[in-house]
Protein backbone atom coordinates (compact mmCIF):
# COMPACT_ATOMS: atom_id res chain seq x y z
CA UNK A 1 0.00 0.00 0.00
CA UNK A 2 2.58 2.82 0.80
CA UNK A 3 5.81 3.05 -0.40
CA UNK A 4 8.44 1.41 1.89
CA UNK A 5 9.54 3.78 4.32
CA UNK A 6 13.00 4.71 4.86
CA UNK A 7 14.69 6.54 7.59
CA UNK A 8 17.88 6.33 6.86
CA UNK A 9 20.51 8.62 8.83
CA UNK A 10 21.81 9.79 5.26
CA UNK A 11 18.26 11.54 4.74
CA UNK A 12 18.41 12.94 7.62
CA UNK A 13 22.39 14.00 7.88
CA UNK A 14 21.10 16.10 5.04
CA UNK A 15 19.28 18.62 6.89
CA UNK A 16 20.95 21.41 8.41
CA UNK A 17 18.23 24.06 9.39
CA UNK A 18 17.55 23.94 13.14
CA UNK A 19 16.79 26.04 15.96
CA UNK A 20 17.67 28.83 13.74
CA UNK A 21 17.02 32.06 15.79
CA UNK A 22 14.45 34.08 13.78
CA UNK A 23 13.98 37.83 13.49
CA UNK A 24 10.76 39.49 15.54
CA UNK A 25 9.07 42.02 13.93
CA UNK A 26 9.48 45.51 16.20
CA UNK A 27 8.15 46.04 19.21
CA UNK A 28 4.72 47.56 19.73
CA UNK A 29 5.03 49.99 22.56
CA UNK A 30 2.43 49.20 26.01
CA UNK A 31 0.59 52.17 25.07
CA UNK A 32 0.18 51.23 21.08
CA UNK A 33 -0.34 47.49 22.41
CA UNK A 34 -3.54 49.06 24.51
CA UNK A 35 -5.04 50.64 21.55
CA UNK A 36 -4.85 48.05 19.25
CA UNK A 37 -6.77 45.51 21.59
CA UNK A 38 -9.11 48.14 22.09
CA UNK A 39 -9.71 48.44 18.31
CA UNK A 40 -9.84 44.77 18.22
CA UNK A 41 -12.63 44.61 20.37
CA UNK A 42 -14.30 47.35 18.58
CA UNK A 43 -13.94 45.35 15.39
CA UNK A 44 -14.64 41.73 16.83
CA UNK A 45 -18.16 44.06 18.00
CA UNK A 46 -19.31 45.31 15.09
CA UNK A 47 -17.98 42.21 12.61
CA UNK A 48 -15.27 44.61 10.82
CA UNK A 49 -13.05 41.51 12.25
CA UNK A 50 -14.38 37.99 11.54
CA UNK A 51 -14.23 34.86 13.54
CA UNK A 52 -13.48 32.00 10.77
CA UNK A 53 -13.33 28.35 12.39
CA UNK A 54 -11.01 26.04 11.32
CA UNK A 55 -11.57 23.07 12.54
CA UNK A 56 -13.65 19.77 11.90
CA UNK A 57 -16.08 17.76 14.13
CA UNK A 58 -14.74 15.79 16.21
CA UNK A 59 -16.37 12.63 17.20
CA UNK A 60 -16.77 8.90 16.12
CA UNK A 61 -17.20 9.69 12.29
CA UNK A 62 -14.14 11.70 12.36
CA UNK A 63 -11.76 10.00 9.78
CA UNK A 64 -8.28 9.13 11.26
CA UNK A 65 -5.42 8.12 9.29
CA UNK A 66 -4.75 4.38 8.37
CA UNK A 67 -1.34 3.29 8.62
CA UNK A 68 -0.32 -0.49 6.88
CA UNK A 69 0.38 -2.64 9.71
CA UNK A 70 3.77 -3.38 8.59
CA UNK A 71 4.07 0.81 9.01
CA UNK A 72 3.27 0.75 12.94
CA UNK A 73 -0.13 0.54 14.90
CA UNK A 74 -3.16 2.91 14.24
CA UNK A 75 -4.88 5.21 16.22
CA UNK A 76 -8.23 4.09 17.59
CA UNK A 77 -11.50 5.55 16.59
CA UNK A 78 -12.78 8.27 18.83
CA UNK A 79 -15.03 7.27 21.39
CA UNK A 80 -17.46 9.46 23.69
CA UNK A 81 -19.07 7.96 26.38
CA UNK A 82 -21.50 9.40 28.91
CA UNK A 83 -20.98 9.36 32.74
CA UNK A 84 -23.89 10.90 33.10
CA UNK A 85 -26.91 12.74 31.73
CA UNK A 86 -29.37 14.44 34.08
CA UNK A 87 -30.40 10.80 35.36
CA UNK A 88 -29.30 8.64 38.13
CA UNK A 89 -25.25 8.40 37.24
CA UNK A 90 -25.92 12.05 38.03
CA UNK A 91 -29.37 13.82 38.38
CA UNK A 92 -28.84 17.23 37.61
CA UNK A 93 -25.47 17.38 35.20
CA UNK A 94 -24.70 15.75 31.95
CA UNK A 95 -20.64 14.76 31.17
CA UNK A 96 -18.95 12.75 29.41
CA UNK A 97 -15.54 11.14 29.11
CA UNK A 98 -13.30 10.56 25.61
CA UNK A 99 -11.03 8.23 24.47
CA UNK A 100 -8.87 10.45 22.00
CA UNK A 101 -5.87 10.20 20.21
CA UNK A 102 -3.54 13.31 20.02
CA UNK A 103 -3.70 13.24 15.98
CA UNK A 104 -7.34 12.69 15.63
CA UNK A 105 -9.37 15.21 13.99
CA UNK A 106 -8.23 18.85 13.56
CA UNK A 107 -4.84 18.48 15.31
CA UNK A 108 -1.23 20.42 16.08
CA UNK A 109 1.94 18.70 15.47
CA UNK A 110 4.38 18.88 18.33
CA UNK A 111 8.01 19.05 17.53
CA UNK A 112 8.41 15.73 19.95
CA UNK A 113 6.16 14.05 17.37
CA UNK A 114 8.64 13.23 15.13
CA UNK A 115 11.97 11.47 16.05
CA UNK A 116 13.91 14.40 13.60
CA UNK A 117 12.54 16.78 16.63
CA UNK A 118 12.80 14.64 19.89
CA UNK A 119 15.63 16.60 21.60
CA UNK A 120 14.73 19.81 21.00
CA UNK A 121 13.93 21.99 24.47
CA UNK A 122 9.82 23.42 24.50
CA UNK A 123 9.26 20.39 21.89
CA UNK A 124 6.17 18.75 23.82
CA UNK A 125 2.57 20.22 24.10
CA UNK A 126 2.85 21.59 27.65
CA UNK A 127 5.70 23.09 26.82
CA UNK A 128 5.63 24.84 24.03
CA UNK A 129 5.35 28.62 24.37
CA UNK A 130 2.36 29.83 24.26
CA UNK A 131 2.87 33.00 22.12
CA UNK A 132 3.94 30.51 19.32
CA UNK A 133 0.23 29.44 19.18
CA UNK A 134 -1.00 33.17 17.71
CA UNK A 135 0.54 34.32 14.66
CA UNK A 136 -0.58 35.47 11.13
CA UNK A 137 -1.35 33.39 8.27
CA UNK A 138 0.03 32.68 5.07
CA UNK A 139 -3.14 31.08 2.63
CA UNK A 140 -1.41 29.29 -0.08
CA UNK A 141 -4.43 28.31 -2.70
CA UNK A 142 -3.82 24.64 -4.66
CA UNK A 143 -7.53 24.19 -4.39
CA UNK A 144 -8.17 23.81 -8.49
CA UNK A 145 -4.49 22.07 -8.62
CA UNK A 146 -5.86 19.66 -6.24
CA UNK A 147 -8.63 19.50 -7.97
CA UNK A 148 -7.45 18.10 -11.08
CA UNK A 149 -4.47 15.92 -9.41
CA UNK A 150 -5.20 14.44 -5.88
CA UNK A 151 -1.48 13.94 -5.95
CA UNK A 152 -0.60 17.44 -6.00
CA UNK A 153 2.38 18.91 -4.82
CA UNK A 154 3.27 22.56 -3.55
CA UNK A 155 6.55 23.21 -5.34
CA UNK A 156 9.00 25.90 -4.41
CA UNK A 157 8.15 27.95 -7.54
CA UNK A 158 4.09 27.62 -6.40
CA UNK A 159 5.32 29.49 -2.82
CA UNK A 160 7.90 31.93 -5.36
CA UNK A 161 4.42 32.64 -7.17
CA UNK A 162 2.50 33.52 -4.32
CA UNK A 163 5.14 36.16 -2.71
CA UNK A 164 5.25 37.64 -6.06
CA UNK A 165 2.07 38.28 -5.67
CA UNK A 166 1.46 38.47 -2.04
CA UNK A 167 4.83 39.73 -0.86
CA UNK A 168 7.93 37.39 1.10
CA UNK A 169 6.24 34.48 3.70
CA UNK A 170 6.99 36.73 6.89
CA UNK A 171 9.00 35.19 9.75
CA UNK A 172 6.79 33.65 12.17
CA UNK A 173 3.82 33.63 10.11
CA UNK A 174 2.21 30.04 9.51
CA UNK A 175 2.06 28.87 5.97
CA UNK A 176 -1.40 27.15 5.16
CA UNK A 177 -2.28 24.88 2.15
CA UNK A 178 -5.47 25.65 0.61
CA UNK A 179 -7.02 22.30 -1.23
CA UNK A 180 -10.78 22.24 -0.48
CA UNK A 181 -9.86 18.30 0.68
CA UNK A 182 -11.71 19.59 3.88
CA UNK A 183 -14.92 18.69 1.88
CA UNK A 184 -14.14 15.14 1.42
CA UNK A 185 -14.15 15.21 5.40
CA UNK A 186 -17.76 13.42 5.97
CA UNK A 187 -16.45 10.42 4.58
CA UNK A 188 -13.19 8.88 5.74
CA UNK A 189 -13.06 6.74 2.33
CA UNK A 190 -12.72 9.92 0.06
CA UNK A 191 -10.62 11.92 2.68
CA UNK A 192 -8.23 8.72 2.49
CA UNK A 193 -8.69 8.56 -0.94
CA UNK A 194 -6.90 5.23 -0.82
CA UNK A 195 -6.44 2.84 -4.02
CA UNK A 196 -4.15 -0.15 -4.41
CA UNK A 197 -1.12 2.14 -5.15
CA UNK A 198 -1.34 3.85 -1.93
CA UNK A 199 -3.29 7.10 -0.21
CA UNK A 200 -3.53 10.12 -3.25
CA UNK A 201 -4.08 13.78 -1.37
CA UNK A 202 -2.33 16.98 -1.98
CA UNK A 203 0.74 17.98 -0.03
CA UNK A 204 4.12 19.66 0.06
CA UNK A 205 7.37 18.39 -1.81
CA UNK A 206 10.43 18.31 0.64
CA UNK A 207 12.36 21.16 -0.90
CA UNK A 208 9.11 23.07 -0.34
CA UNK A 209 9.40 22.48 3.86
CA UNK A 210 12.97 23.54 3.93
CA UNK A 211 12.62 26.94 1.95
CA UNK A 212 9.93 27.39 4.24
CA UNK A 213 12.12 26.85 7.40
CA UNK A 214 14.61 29.67 5.90
CA UNK A 215 11.98 31.70 5.82
CA UNK A 216 11.35 31.53 9.70
CA UNK A 217 8.10 30.33 9.36
CA UNK A 218 6.16 29.04 12.59
CA UNK A 219 4.54 25.69 11.47
CA UNK A 220 2.81 23.92 8.03
CA UNK A 221 -1.17 23.54 7.51
CA UNK A 222 -2.89 21.67 5.89
CA UNK A 223 -6.87 20.29 5.34
CA UNK A 224 -5.57 16.51 4.38
CA UNK A 225 -5.52 14.17 7.45
CA UNK A 226 -2.03 14.86 8.05
CA UNK A 227 0.40 17.50 6.82
CA UNK A 228 2.54 15.71 4.30
CA UNK A 229 0.91 14.55 0.98
CA UNK A 230 -0.58 10.99 0.60
CA UNK A 231 2.82 10.06 -1.52
CA UNK A 232 5.09 11.21 0.94
CA UNK A 233 6.01 7.68 2.64
CA UNK A 234 7.82 7.38 -0.83
CA UNK A 235 9.55 10.76 -0.77
CA UNK A 236 13.53 11.50 0.56
CA UNK A 237 12.91 11.82 3.43
CA UNK A 238 9.73 10.26 3.79
CA UNK A 239 7.34 12.33 5.47
CA UNK A 240 9.47 15.50 4.77
CA UNK A 241 6.71 17.99 6.45
CA UNK A 242 7.08 15.77 9.50
CA UNK A 243 10.95 15.40 9.30
CA UNK A 244 12.17 19.03 8.71
CA UNK A 245 9.01 21.01 10.50
CA UNK A 246 9.97 19.10 13.38
CA UNK A 247 13.73 19.27 13.14
CA UNK A 248 13.75 22.88 12.93
CA UNK A 249 11.72 22.46 16.07
CA UNK A 250 8.40 24.19 14.18
CA UNK A 251 4.69 22.71 14.15
CA UNK A 252 2.33 21.19 12.02
CA UNK A 253 -1.58 21.47 11.54
CA UNK A 254 -3.46 18.79 10.01
CA UNK A 255 -7.47 18.05 8.64
CA UNK A 256 -8.08 22.34 8.95
CA UNK A 257 -11.69 23.22 7.69
CA UNK A 258 -12.00 26.44 5.06
CA UNK A 259 -9.64 27.72 4.66
CA UNK A 260 -11.48 28.52 1.56
CA UNK A 261 -12.48 31.61 3.90
CA UNK A 262 -9.15 32.84 4.37
CA UNK A 263 -7.90 35.76 2.39
CA UNK A 264 -4.09 34.82 0.95
CA UNK A 265 -2.70 37.51 3.81
CA UNK A 266 -4.10 39.49 6.51
CA UNK A 267 -5.58 37.04 8.76
CA UNK A 268 -4.12 35.84 12.31
CA UNK A 269 -4.45 32.14 13.03
CA UNK A 270 -4.77 31.14 16.88
CA UNK A 271 -4.02 27.27 17.34
CA UNK A 272 -3.44 26.27 21.12
CA UNK A 273 -3.36 22.21 21.52
CA UNK A 274 -4.41 21.16 24.96
CA UNK A 275 -2.11 21.27 27.55
CA UNK A 276 -1.20 17.41 27.86
CA UNK A 277 1.90 16.23 29.71
CA UNK A 278 4.84 15.29 27.20
CA UNK A 279 2.00 15.50 24.88
CA UNK A 280 3.33 15.21 21.08
CA UNK A 281 -0.17 17.08 19.63
CA UNK A 282 -3.33 17.56 19.99
CA UNK A 283 -7.02 17.90 19.01
CA UNK A 284 -7.33 21.56 19.32
CA UNK A 285 -10.06 24.21 17.80
CA UNK A 286 -8.53 26.66 15.01
CA UNK A 287 -9.87 30.30 14.72
CA UNK A 288 -8.82 32.45 12.72
CA UNK A 289 -9.04 36.46 12.75
CA UNK A 290 -9.99 37.85 9.01
CA UNK A 291 -10.93 41.07 8.44
CA UNK A 292 -14.31 41.61 6.77
CA UNK A 293 -14.12 41.19 2.95
MN1 LIG B 1 -0.29 14.57 13.48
Amino acid sequence: MFPLVRFSASSLRSISIADQETPRPAKVSDMDGTQLLGQLASALASGAVEVVDLSAPLGPDTPLIKLPPEIGKNTPPIEIHAISHYDKDGPFWAWNWLKLGEHSGTHFDAPVHWISGKDHPNNTTDTIPAKNFVGPACVIDCSGEAAKNHDFLLTVDGVKAWEKTHGDVPPNSWVLMRTDWYKRNNSEAKFLNVDDKGPHSPGPTAETIHYLIAKGVMGWGSETVGTDAGSAGGMDPPFPAHTFMHQANRYGLASLCNLDRLPPKGAILIAAPLKIVKGTGSPLRVLALVPRH
